[in-house]
């Protein structure tokens, strides 16, 4: 190429840019990443008279800015709503792809707001990322659901509302003791709304006895002749976790024999003993209870267990097993679709009254009371109906499609 071609081709070219930046490109033009507790902050200026748009795709945001020019590069930013950004140069348009490990949805995972543009200046975009942010939004429950291949049965279900009385469970942003009923009542209502029977294992701020064991062996020797149970519990972790650590988890007696395959919840408060193996030597039959389940020292009384149900309950323990893991995957996917809140899974663990229920039975975590936002959550009450609702409609589909029918 000549002199003189070179220069057509740069003319053509600064043609070309001038054509695709309608709007002024200053240098440099690059999100700002804030740390705040429980979310990532990301601010963004934009230059007087430009648009955007932005996709959530799962595991990334996506910031279109047509005709604006950028620096390609990544930048990892280790947080852990925010693994790092990836800018790109398109023809007509920049691109910045903002990585969120903790997912992003249309209703959840980020909160976009837009500042007007000052006198000379462009829009500000500030965008909040967190698993946190769910769907807190009012709920309408769809029309009552109706039985039909199970038709003519009724069906009895035991709500499980963990901790009570002298026992809080953890202690954040809310209390889990109260949570933990206040969505059960929730559940019940809509579940006898569906015709089905329900026992609480409380209806108050009450326990069976201070004593842990005493306590749990009486609300699973409620299950005996029902159909399923389904305990309700909150979650909480500790610094440096306590304001990231987010989300549900559906437990169930699995066939690993209880090993949690993520961290587990630690004792919110660390004055508080954890609970210890028991002196006495385990036998077969001695359930490692919750970790988050810390009893205080003076509830501890002279043991005097009632006498523990069968491991080995009136349908095999196998069938049992996967009976209850059907039935955590059902309600896992009502409780998604209801609150659009981030899943950390259907897992297996060693929780007492699932291995000793004697019916397909689980435990759900409803959320961390510790994280800022997700503890903000379990206060509302429109997220409390959406996750009743959701455990609800799991238990109603798994009766209605997976109970057994001999
Ligand atoms: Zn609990």
């Amino acid at each position: 190429m000549n002199r003189l071609g070179l220069g057509l081709a740069l003319l053509m070219l600064w043609g070309f840019v001038v054509w695709a930046q309608e709007v002024p490109n200053p240098e440099g033009l690059a999100p700002r990443i804030g740390d705040h507790p429980g979310y990532t902050r990301v601010v963004f200026d934009l230059p007087p008279g430009a648009t955007y748009t932005l996709e959530p795709l799962g595991a990334a945001l996506r910031l279109t800015l047509p005709g604006l020019t950028i620096t390609p590069g990544i930048t990892y930013t280790d947080r852990p709503e925010l693994a790092g950004y990836v800018m790109e140069q398109f023809e007509d348009h920049a691109g910045i792809l903002f990585l969120t490990p903790q997912g992003v949805s249309p209703r959840s995972g980020f909160k976009l707001q837009e500042l007007p543009a000052a006198e000379g200046e462009g829009k500000r975009l500030v965008i909040d990322l967190s698993g946190a942010f769910a769907d807190t939004t009012p709920f309408t429950p769809p029309p009552n659901f109706s039985f039909v291949k199970a038709k003519g049965r009724r069906f009895s279900v035991v709500l499980d509302p963990g901790h009570g009385g002298p026992d809080s469970g953890a202690v954040g942003l809310v209390v889990e003791k109260e949570v933990n009923l206040e969505v059960a009542k929730r559940v019940a209502a809509l579940l006898q709304s569906a015709g089905v029977e329900v026992i609480l294992t409380r209806n108050d701020d009450s326990a069976f006895s201070a004593d842990k064991r005493t306590d749990l062996t009486a609300r699973v020797n409620l299950a005996k002749g029902r159909n399923l149970y389904v305990s309700i519990h909150a979650n909480a972790t500790s610094p440096p976790r306590a304001d990231w650590a987010c989300g549900l988890e559906v437990y169930y007696y699995g066939p690993d024999n209880a090993r949690i395959v993520y961290p587990p919840a630690l004792p919110l408060l660390p004055s508080q003993p954890v609970i210890a193996p028991p002196a006495t030597p385990p036998d077969a039959l001695q359930p490692n209870l919750p970790s988050e389940a810390p009893i205080q020292p003076q509830e501890i009384v002279p043991p005097s267990p009632l006498p523990l149900p069968p491991v080995t309950p009136q349908m095999g323990s196998s069938r049992r097993m996967e009976l209850s893991r059907t039935l955590a995957s059902r309600v896992m996917s009502y409780l998604l679709s209801t609150t659009a809140a981030l899943s950390r899974g259907v897992r297996t663990a060693d929780y007492f009254v699932n291995k000793f229920a004697t019916v397909p039975s689980i435990l759900v975590e409803i959320g961390y009371v510790t994280h800022p936002i997700e503890g903000l959550n379990l206060r509302n009450s429109d997220y409390r109906d959406r996750i009743a609702y959701g455990i609800a409609r799991g238990v109603l589909e798994y009766l209605e499609n997976d109970y057994p029918t001999e």
